[in-house]
């Protein structure tokens, strides 16, 4: 069964897929920032923002500190607008 080699989302994502740091206070370092899309979604993740699940199939976004990054935490998209994480530095 062949596979496609490249899969498109069916909505363009407006965010850039471009891996971005932003100060991250939980590790007290600088943090990687990825978009994950629906179709990379493939488990249940628990969003700190808001204490409920991201469910597989659901675009999210990845904080994933330098110093440590096993402790890296999935969140919902607008939870983490909302966490103001996702803001300049200053
Ligand atoms: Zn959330």
């Amino acid at each position: 069964m062949p596979r496609r080699r490249e899969e498109r989302p069916a909505e363009p994502d407006p965010v850039p897929l471009v891996a971005r740091l932003v100060d991250d206070p939980r590790s007290g370092g600088l943090a990687e920032i990825r978009r994950i899309q629906p179709f990379q979604a493939r488990k249940t993740y628990l969003c700190p923002g808001c204490n409920n699940e991201i469910l597989p199939g659901t675009g999210h976004v990845v904080v994933v500190p330098l110093n440590d990054p096993p402790a890296r935490r999935h969140w919902h998209t607008p939870c983490f607008s909302r966490s103001g994480l996702d803001s300049p530095r200053g």
